[in-house]
Order: structure tokens, then C-alpha cells, then sequence
């Protein structure tokens, strides 16, 4: 899929570093189109998707909630999602909670779980290498005094020390909150071993699942888990809309964050987004049919990216274990080129440095420095992610660039040096 050279692009980036008018491959071939390697930040819309919606948008009169016969038509295409959603993941249907995305999905998850527990456990363990979303939830009710939070180291691979987990899971904890897929390295977690330490202490298991679905095969009863978070717009779907979706046991605990109307169940109050909705059953349903012969063709793409850009550039070095990893992630060290810069100057190629979340923030990463990277590494590390719509022609035209912006950085770096 194409992308128009957007104007807006060029101002994203303000950088220490000067910012090439425009780069050789370009100017070769006149060839601004945007080729878009971000998919773990957000995945474009897919087409048949934003049909689905159009229609929605076009018929939807009323709320879901009314009685009469135009509500009762939005509360039936809200239910076709939630099937298409559960089944996407393994759940019931009774046990998606729609949300206005994975951020909302893990507040609910960590705060609801504490504020709705009756037990004397206070405890909640996150992984060192868990979204904001759950990092400053958990940090959040620790500092309100509702909780007390432990981190759960991870290897220098990225996913989580199950030794560690074995010694610092006990019956003082609540909930065990531990991702299934990095978004910054695409590295996958052992989610069964930890439920099993989880469950084995009677603490609850949520999974911040965002990454997984649609990528690789999910199911919350094969990995063990209470509660999982997920979110529309990773697979294709509209932004702005999620689901936490659970078992009877994890829902069951969960006190509301959200007060009102008592929709979805009085878990989680609110008009429901039904065009939105209807979009995210799209995907989910989409994503899950076409997963098995998409994961093939993307991790051939990001191979063969991989191996290009070493093949043109010294000191190019993937981070985390490569073995356990999401299809289309690669999160690549550039050795001497800081990677803000390394972004400014891969203009029309769209790629990341560090969590895209909490992309103008000038610390590193949390994640790279919980795998044991220095903070110099992990200012160098770029996050390449592929979905969808990335075809051979767009990868073979983002390496030749991508490769004159890392040079271009070096040979600035070391200019300036001078
Ligand atoms: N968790 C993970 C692992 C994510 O990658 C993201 C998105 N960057 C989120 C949660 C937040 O999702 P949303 O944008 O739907 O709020």
C-alpha cells in the first residue's frame, strides 16, 4: 500500500542533527512515496474494515443501550464484534469488555483488580519491560498507597527470568501482570510457565496481549490467563477502541474505573463506540484468518530487510532474543548513530526509536535498559515493524535509505567530534 509524502512528516522531526534535504535513493528516482515500517506504533486501516465501519456510520441511528428497535439494531452489531473479538482470542463472549483501547484496557485491568480485591493481598508484579500503560498504573496505585508494586526482571533476551519469577511469586500478591509481545523488540514471553507460578500462589494473571493478536496464534485459556488487553488498532482496525477480555474468575474481581450507565456489564461505563466497534470484529476476525499465511510473508520481508542492511552497514546488531520473536519486528542496534537522527534522515521511510508511546521523551528506553543495554546503546536501537500492507518493493526501497541516513549520521557524529 502507498502512502502520500505527507508535509506534515517533515516537521515531526527536530533533532540535534542537521536534517538531509532530501536522500540519494530519492533523488535517484524521484520517488517520495512514505513506506510505512511502523506497525507496532499503529497498523493502517485495512479497507474492508473501513467498509464495515462506512456502513455502520451510514445506518447506525441510537444507542446500543435503548429498547427500541433502532438500539437494538446497534446492540447487534456490537454483539457480532464481541463474538468476532472472543473468537479471535479463545473467550466467551460474555467475557470481552470493550474499552476505548489497550491503554484503558491495562488501567482497568491493574487498578480494577486492586480496588475491587477482598483479600489481604496487595502485591502487584509487572514485568520490567511492560507498556507505560501498565508501568504507571502499577506506579500510580503504589503511590496512592493501594498497592505495593514489584518489578519482575527479564534476560538480556528480553522476556522474563521464570527463575526470578519462581523466588518473588508468593501469597502476597494480588496480580501478576506480564506482556505477551514487546512492542519495542518483538520478544515474546513464556506466558503458560508464568501462569503456572501465577496460579500455583492464587494470584490473578493479566497479559497485556496487545502485540500477539493477529501476529501469532493467541488464546487466553492455552496461555493461562485471567485477563487480556488488546487493542484495535494493531491489527488493522480503528484507533481508539479495545477490549480487556477475560475469564469469569478475572472479571469477577474487577471494580469498575469508570462510573456510570453500567454498560458492559458495569465493568465499563460509557455510549459504546459502535462503528468503531464493528471495525475491531472486522479486524479481529481478519487478522485471525489470515495470520497463518501473513506471519510467512512478513517474517521473509523483515529477514530479508535485516540482512540487507547489514550487508550495506558495519555494526548493525538485532536486539533481543531472535528466536522468540514476533514475525515482523526487528529492533536494530546502528552502532555510533544516535537513532532520532538515524529517523529525521530515513525520511520517507517511517520507523521508530523506543516505545513510540513515549516517542519525545528524551530518556532511553526503559525496556533496552531492563535487557541490560547502556543508555548510549540504547539511544542507537530502531524498531522496524512490518504488517499488512509492506510489499518487497517497499522493503528493497527502504534499505538504500534507510542505509544513507545511519552513514549520513555516522559521518556527522564524527565531524562534529572533530
Ligand atoms: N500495550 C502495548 C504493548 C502497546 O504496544 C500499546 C500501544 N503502543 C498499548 C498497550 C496501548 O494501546 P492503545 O494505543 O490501544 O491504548
Amino acid at each position: 500500500m502507498e502512502y502520500g509524502s505527507n508535509s506534515c512528516a517533515a516537521s515531526m522531526h527536530d533533532n540535534q542533527f542537521m536534517v538531509k534535504e532530501d536522500n540519494a535513493m530519492t533523488r535517484q528516482t524521484g520517488d517520495t512515496t512514505g513506506i510505512y515500517l511502523d506497525y507496532n506504533s499503529s497498523a493502517p486501516l485495512d479497507p474492508r474494515v473501513a467498509e464495515v465501519m462506512a456502513e455502520s456510520f451510514g445506518s447506525g441511528i441510537g444507542n446500543s443501550s435503548s429498547a427500541h428497535r433502532f438500539g437494538r439494531c446497534q446492540a447487534a452489531t456490537v454483539e457480532k464484534a464481541r463474538a468476532q473479538v472472543a473468537e479471535s482470542v479463545g473467550a466467551r463472549p460474555s467475557g470481552v469488555v470493550f474499552t476505548a483501547g489497550a491503554t484503558e484496557a491495562n488501567n482497568l485491568a491493574l487498578r480494577g483488580a486492586v480496588e475491587g480485591s477482598l483479600s489481604h493481598r496487595r502485591k502487584i508484579l509487572i514485568s520490567a519491560v511492560e507498556h507505560a500503560s501498565v508501568r504507571q498504573t502499577a506506579r500510580w496505585l503504589d503511590e496512592q498507597g493501594l498497592a505495593k508494586i514489584e518489578i519482575l526482571p527479564v534476560t538480556s533476551g528480553g522476556f522474563i527470568d521464570l527463575n526470578a519469577a519462581k523466588e518473588i511469586i508468593n501469597t502476597d500478591v494480588l496480580l501478576v501482570s506480564v506482556m505477551a509481545a514487546n512492542s519495542e523488540t518483538g520478544v515474546l514471553n513464556p506466558l503458560a510457565e508464568v501462569s503456572e507460578i501465577a496460579h500455583s500462589a492464587g494470584a490473578l494473571f493479566h497479559c497485556d496481549a496487545t502485540q500477539i493478536v493477529g501476529r501469532l496464534p493467541f488464546s487466553i485459556g492455552l496461555a493461562g490467563v485471567d485477563l487480556a488487553s488488546i487493542s484495535s488498532h494493531k491489527i488493522c482496525g480503528p484507533g481508539g477502541v479495545g477490549a480487556l477480555v477475560g475469564t469469569q474468575r478475572g472479571l469477577r474481581q474487577l471494580s469498575p474505573i469508570i462510573h456510570g450507565g453500567e454498560q458492559e456489564g458495569g465493568v465499563r461505563s460509557g455510549s459504546l463506540n459502535v462503528a468503531g466497534i464493528s471495525g475491531f470484529g472486522t479486524a479481529a476476525q481478519l487478522s485471525s484468518e489470515e495470520m497463518g499465511t501473513e506471519s510467512k510473508r512478513v517474517v521473509h520481508l523483515r529477514d530479508q530487510l535485516v540482512s540487507a542492511l547489514k550487508a550495506d552497514l558495519y555494526g548493525v546488531q538485532e536486539i533481543g532474543d531472535i528466536s522468540k520473536r514476533l514475525p515482523n519486528t526487528a529492533c536494530i542496534h546502528f552502532a555510533d548513530a544516535d537513532a532520532e537522527a538515524v529517523i529525521a534522515n530515513s525520511d520517507p521511510v517511517a520507523i521508530s526509536a523506543g516505545s513510540a508511546c513515549s516517542s519525545g521523551s528524551i530518556e532511553p528506553s526503559e525496556v533496552l535498559l531492563a535487557m541490560g543495554l547502556s543508555r548510549a546503546e540504547a539511544f542507537e536501537a530502531v524498531r522496524f515493524s512490518l504488517g499488512r500492507f509492506t510489499s518487497e518493493h517497499e522493503v528493497e526501497r527502504a534499505v538504500p535509505i534507510v542505509a544513507a541516513g545511519v552513514e549520513y549520521v555516522r559521518d556527522m557524529t564524527e565531524s562534529n567530534a572533530r
